[in-house]
């Protein structure tokens, strides 16, 4: 167990002493059976790993969408959201390696996402590697103002991508035409120096023709806004599994690691600009954002499962260590986790709350 500074349970492999109650004499006394739901979460590998930066990211960015939204006169019902996830895994509980906690499952949380994200690849990856010659296809808007991007995202994106898959549907059933089918994902980006949003479908299809079709089709339809071919982009898929991740990304990019790969490198440091998040989440609200089309998916159904545990330990987040600690004694944390300098420098320097 991890106290104070030094390598956490995770990096020593230690995690299995987690639940075991300590007394003066050394006698681990049995704690009462609790009742775990779920099968919980493996602290240990994947994604889990650095749940304690997404968790302090999304409870910072959280609580400043809730002060934009508030201003901005949002409904009670819809900034609540922001409080979920603010609140998301405050409380944890450990029994066995694994992690039990409510989680939000909001769109901007960004622990809550990376488990939707990996659940939504186990759930088409099998399909895709299936696929003959998969492409991943980009398809793009004009630059727009906050204003009008639920008007774009809903009527023209949404309807629009509907209308081109209906129109091919029927004659392909007929054998005269290319049924069209592939995942395609709704994103948005914003452009701080113009102060634009850029909403984009990212498609992944299992062969050329299909792309093609795609983005020929767009464009016609967005002839009257003016889209251009070269804005447009389709590629062949080399590895289907990081091709899937690009195509699912959930919302914004925006709410991803600012430390990732293609801002290293840049001079300034990136910046979270809390009010077009807001602006980009309120347009997604009630809309899918990602969505197969043109095959089907065999339905698994969720067991509800739960357990009795003796073994267990409470932890709650600290937003001061950027970790878990436990409830007996806040000197031991649980992931042993430590916020980069740059992260930490960017969640209290780097927010902006009015450009949008
Ligand atoms: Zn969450």
């Amino acid at each position: 167990m991890r106290t104070g500074a030094g390598k956490g349970p995770i990096e020593k492999g230690i995690l299995d002493t987690l639940g075991q109650n300590r007394t003066k004499g050394g006698q681990k006394p049995e704690k009462r059976a609790l009742d775990l739901r779920g099968t919980g979460s493996d602290l240990l590998k994947g994604n889990a790993l650095d749940w304690p930066k997404r968790k302090q990211m999304t409870s910072i960015v959280a609580l400043n969408l809730v002060t934009v939204a508030e201003k901005k006169g949002r409904s009670e019902r819809y900034i609540k959201q922001y409080w979920k996830a603010y609140h998301c895994l405050e409380e944890v509980t450990t029994s066995d390696h694994k992690l039990y906690g409510i989680y939000c499952k909001t769109r901007i949380c960004t622990v809550c996402n990376a488990i939707r994200k990996a659940e939504l690849i186990t759930k088409y990856l099998p399909i895709a590697k299936t696929w003959p010659d998969p492409h991943f296809v980009t398809l793009t808007v004009p630059a727009i103002k906050a204003d009008k991007l639920n008007r774009y995202m809903q009527d023209l994106m949404i309807r629009g991508f509907k209308e081109i898959i209906e129109k091919y549907r029927k004659p392909s059933e007929r054998g005269t035409g290319k049924k069209l089918m592939g995942l395609r994902s709704l994103e948005c980006c914003f452009n701080p120096s113009k102060q634009t949003y850029n909403p984009h479908f990212h498609v992944l299809v299992p062969d050329k023709e299909t792309g093609e079709i795609l983005i020929k089709e767009w464009l016609i339809k967005w002839r009257r806004v003016k889209a251009k071919r070269a804005a447009q982009d389709i590629r062949p898929v080399e590895e289907t599994e990081r091709d899937m991740s690009e195509t699912i990304k959930y919302g914004t990019k925006m709410l991803t690691d600012p430390e990732a790969k293609k801002f290293k490198g840049k001079k300034r440091d990136p910046f979270i600009y809390v009010s077009a998040i807001d602006n980009i989440l309120y347009s997604m609200r009630r809309k899918r954002l990602v969505e197969h089309f043109g095959f089907k998916v065999p339905k698994c159904t969720k067991l509800r499962i739960s357990h009795k545990a003796t073994n267990y330990e409470y932890w709650k987040f600290n937003k001061e260590n950027c970790d878990w600690v436990s409830f007996e004694d806040e000197s031991n944390v649980l992931c042993g986790y430590r916020l980069s300098s740059k992260l930490r420098g960017i969640l209290a320097n780097n927010i902006n709350l009015d450009l949008q």
